[in-house]
């Protein structure tokens, strides 16, 4: 059973709890673990990023709550690097590397807001085509290691969030299959670990993570490995699901790593 989550945002950043408040749930959840991930600064992305001098801040708190909590709980201080972000000033403990928005930066729009944007970015920018879109998603994702050099790449197929019962495209389409899995090639040759991520479950969007389960299948018998991780934006969202994926993981023959294990 993982009592441990690595992927986890604060108010430094999108979040709705403090640093502390979100220690406290997981000490009270009997965590061992825990690793806060920052999303990286970017200004195409002010609304959801930690600003410079809040980068700061987060380190200092993260850092205190590690020394506070030293024997009760283990902290680590990510982040979670937006691939076209600028590179972070300071070494974290480990990085998360993220595709949030594709295309025109200077007129960012972001593929897991709201499915209406995902909608109108298809019309805007790929003539109505959302399979090109998901396309543009995948080539940006099969970077996302050499660009941010993660040690975790992030929420996979993001470009499914609003898709539950294949409402905004058909995810058997042999488009999205061949960007997938061209995608899950490349990037399984950089050995990194891929996440189980359950955030659009606890916000309702999905009633089960990302990746799909054909892509933790394909990646897994390819040699592929997860770390299964929660994205919680609250306290309350911390390990959200755990053990009723971890349940249909074993099933599937899958075993996560236990990240702070690996980050020893
Ligand atoms: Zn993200
Ligand atoms: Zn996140």
């Amino acid at each position: 059973m993982i009592l441990s989550d690595f992927h986890m945002h604060t108010k430094y950043c999108d979040g709705g709890n403090t640093v502390e408040e979100m220690v406290k749930a997981a000490v009270g959840k009997g965590m061992t673990a825990m690793g806060f991930s920052g999303h990286s600064y970017a200004l195409y992305d002010i609304d959801c990023c930690m600003s410079p001098e809040g980068t700061a801040q987060y380190r200092e708190d993260v850092e205190k709550y590690k020394e506070l909590c030293d024997g009760i709980i283990k902290i680590y201080c990510g982040i979670e690097q937006d691939i076209y972000a600028p590179a972070p000033e300071a070494q974290y403990d480990y990085v998360i590397g993220s595709v949030h928005y594709i295309g025109d930066l200077s007129e960012p729009i972001s593929v897991d807001y709201k499915p209406e944007l995902l909608k109108k970015m298809a019309d805007e920018r790929f003539g109505g085509d959302i399979y090109a879109l998901c396309g543009a998603y995948f080539e940006a994702v099969s970077q996302v290691v050499e660009r941010t050099d993660c040690d975790i790449i992030g929420h996979f197929d993001l470009v499914s969030k609003f898709n539950e019962g294949d409402r905004l495209f058909d995810s058997s389409d042999p488009r999205y299959v061949k960007a997938w899995q061209a995608a899950a090639d490349k990037l399984l040759k950089t050995g990194k670990l891929f996440e189980i991520n359950t955030g659009a479950m606890s916000r309702g969007y999905r009633t089960s993570p990302y990746p799909s389960e054909d892509m933790m299948r394909y990646i897994a018998d390819r040699g592929g490995r997860f770390v299964l991780s929660s994205d919680a934006h609250s306290a309350d969202g911390i390990m959200y699901s755990f053990p009723q994926v971890e349940q249909r993981l074993s099933e599937l023959g899958i075993v996560p790593v236990d990240f702070a294990e690996f980050l020893k």
